[in-house]
């Protein structure tokens, strides 16, 4: 990241764009400003900025889709602003992949201490080393990006996963969840470890979340979703990615 990260504002009212320029100008931070969706869009890749903020309502193109779509594009932190607090958990349950959330009327500075904690993590996430995992079939031993367990293999480098020989597409969410399950495969991971790790400690959803993720998975991975055999439900605790006797 650059000494100034550069926050893309992307947001219709000017009453907010103003005092955000000013204010996160005064936290140290590039602040570039979208007006609308399309705007956004079309700017975003040459922009490239650490972190997006986003609101719900836009004109032209709405936040919902902007966020779709620069998830299909980036791993961008995005930060999805909504009107009112009520629709935060609406906007949540949407799975679009922010990786916060605040809501209309916010003060800068809770604005900020959420951005710096989301930009935190993406650093992390990217800075990280695999987790040990012994338990599970590493390919190679310098390269670290692919895990293989019984017939799934994931790629975080190349965001791959192959299932039975064929490659499936999973949202990011969907993709870090099965990325941090299968590089503990044989563990049992508790729901909370489960949230912190993919959705983040200051995470403000409801626990909900986990098992619609976890419920999708397993009819892209399963080969009968309805009885699991690779993840695993332990009762009372959270999820284990199950490793086949074989490869034990
Ligand atoms: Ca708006």
């Amino acid at each position: 990241m650059t000494e100034r990260p550069t926050v893309f504002v992307v947001e219709d009212e000017e009453a907010y764009v103003e005092a955000l320029k000013v204010g996160l100008d005064k936290e140290g931070f590039r602040v570039e400003v979208a007006r609308d969706g399309a705007e956004a869009l079309d700017r975003f890749d040459d922009l490239q900025p650490d972190l997006v903020l986003l609101d719900l309502m836009l004109p032209r193109v709405s936040g919902l889709d902007v966020c779709r779509e620069l998830r299909s594009r980036s791993r961008v932190p995005i930060i999805m602003v909504t009107a009112k607090s009520a629709e935060i958990d609406t906007v949540v349950g949407l799975e679009m992949g922010a990786d916060d959330y605040i809501a209309k009327p916010y003060r800068v500075r809770e604005l900020v201490a959420r951005m710096r904690a989301v930009l935190r993590r993406s650093e992390a996430r990217s800075s990280e080393t695999e987790p040990p995992a012994e338990a599970s079939g590493h390919l190679g031993g310098e390269d670290d990006s692919a895990v293989v367990v019984g017939d799934v293999s994931l790629d975080h480098h190349r965001h791959e996963v192959f299932v039975r020989g064929a490659e499936i597409q999973l949202p990011l969410k969907e993709f870090d969840l099965l990325r941090y399950l299968m590089a503990n495969a044989g563990r049992v991971l508790t729901r909370d470890a489960l949230i912190d790790r993919v959705w983040g400690q200051d995470y403000v959803g409801d626990t909900k979340t986990l098992d619609v993720h976890i419920k999708r998975l397993r009819n892209k991975v399963e080969p009968d979703p309805s009885s699991p055999t690779r993840i695993v439900t332990i009762r009372g605790l959270g999820y284990k990615y199950e490793v086949p006797e074989r490869q034990r």
